[in-house]
């Protein structure tokens, strides 16, 4: 059983990271992992389409790899945010070690934005972050789940009847999510423009 919205009490233990925008007739849509060379552009050409401004948490050896991808999202207008070097597990991970990690990707995405890997972050890594590195750090509202491949796309569009106003939505623009992403995403964005939801990438 995957969960889609996060837990209230994780949003209480982490009160001074962002968990929802500060418009409630708007939707803030991110996406992790990237960039891409095969799954960004998709993402890309639908915001486009739809002329919407979303936020990508990079991670810095993504964007290392694939620095005309990060490129383009730039070009395009849309927010930036640091995931960290390699993706890092906070919890797993020693604290000067990740530091070091979120340092080393800063490197290469120029932001004040950072999202934690799983969401995982250390209360003393989360102090640093935002004292000393001077970093928003950015949650989620819902989760698409998209990355993962036992679960049915339209089981994700299902559960995006339970998106409220002032949600943060994740996706992810990596290799794992591509077939739950392109079949769903789309279908997401008309739902929530039925709805009379706008989107926006300023928390
Ligand atoms: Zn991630």
């Amino acid at each position: 059983m995957r969960f889609f919205r996060s837990p209230l009490l994780a949003r209480y233990l982490i009160r001074k990271g962002i968990w929802k925008g500060s418009d409630k007739n708007a939707i803030y849509l991110t996406f992790d992992d990237g960039p891409n060379p095969e799954v960004t552009p998709f993402v890309l050409s639908v915001l486009r389409k739809y002329k919407i401004k979303a936020t990508f948490f990079c991670v810095g050896n993504n964007v290392k790899n694939y620095p005309e991808v990060y490129g383009q999202i730039l070009e395009e207008g849309h927010r930036v945010g640091n995931h960290t070097m390699f993706h890092e597990n906070g919890i797993k991970t020693a604290n000067h070690a990740y530091i070091e990690s979120v340092e080393n990707a800063s490197n290469y995405i120029d932001s004040d934005l950072f999202r934690p890997p799983y969401g995982k972050v250390s209360p003393t890594q989360f102090k640093t972050l935002v004292k000393t590195l001077k970093k928003k750090v950015v949650f989620w509202t819902w989760i698409s789940n998209d990355w993962d491949k036992t679960l049915a796309s339209s089981e994700i569009i299902l559960k995006a009847k339970s998106i409220r106003g002032g949600d943060i939505l994740v996706f992810h623009d990596s290799l794992k999510a591509q077939k739950n992403l392109t079949e769903s995403l789309e279908i997401i964005i008309q739902m929530l423009q039925k709805r009379n939801f706008h989107f926006k990438n300023n928390f």
